[in-house]
């Protein structure tokens, strides 16, 4: 009869990222290429028809050699989308759910756990995302477009904490403090989710949709699925 404890402690051991996600106070997720299949950015600049030179870009701001801040001016400088092109793009090619977030979020939501979408995406994008997952508004951390009074593109605010470097980690600070959260794990595909932890207590590497090598490399716990997530939500 001691057998039981023992395998409980060592495998709270051999992986303390899986513990701590398995009685986490909230859980936070990136949007692109993690909660969706595709990268917001990219669509967007599809749709706008300047979609080679913005994904180029996109490549290389993921793995982490450009500035966020300047990537984005950049990106969104070839795109200036209107806000008519941007509400036209969710109600004709709106984002793709990657399999099985959905019932992810509801399991947690089930369990009392907080979710949060953290993302260096659009606000309005990532918002439709939110209501098919049922998070509430105020759970979601992203940029926000501009327009201009006629609809014209008019720039980004610059003030919100996702547009910088380093952005996704002073979202997890803002939460503890607003919140009093004790663990929170960040769930993501890139660089930019990696380096959220810490202040973090635990990170989850995603690469249903795209593997990110040093990312992988990175991560204490790397899955492909979100089945394995609701898996290890099913051990006690
Ligand atoms: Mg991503």
């Amino acid at each position: 009869y001691h057998l039981m404890p023992l395998i409980h402690l060592s495998r709270c051991l051999i992986s303390p990222t899986r513990a701590v996600f398995r009685s986490a106070d909230a859980v936070c997720f990136d949007v692109d290429s993690t909660v969706i299949r595709e990268e917001g950015i990219d669509e967007l600049a599809k749709f706008c028809g300047v979609g080679d030179a913005v994904t180029e870009m996109t490549r290389k701001a993921m793995g982490g050699s450009v500035n966020f801040k300047t990537a984005l001016t950049e990106r969104l400088s070839i795109i200036k989308c209107s806000r008519e092109q941007v509400n036209k793009l969710i109600t004709d090619h709106p984002p793709q759910l990657t399999p099985g977030v959905k019932e992810l979020v509801e399991r947690l939501h089930q369990r009392g756990v907080e979710v949060f979408l953290i993302s260096g995406g659009f606000r309005c994008i990532v918002e439709h995302v939110a209501t098919q997952l049922c998070i509430p508004l105020d759970h979601v951390y992203a940029n926000r477009l501009k327009f201009y009074f006629n609809g014209e593109y008019a720039g980004f605010d610059e003030t919100q904490p996702t547009v910088e470097s380093g952005g996704k980690g002073r979202v997890m600070h803002l939460l503890k403090e607003k919140y009093g959260f004790k663990k929170i794990v960040m769930i993501g595909d890139g660089a930019t989710d990696l380096e959220a932890c810490p202040p973090a207590s635990a990170f989850i590497g995603f690469g249903g949709n795209v593997v990110r090598q040093q990312v992988k490399e990175n991560s204490s716990w790397y899955v492909t699925s979100f089945g394995e997530l609701l898996k290890e939500l099913e051990k006690i």
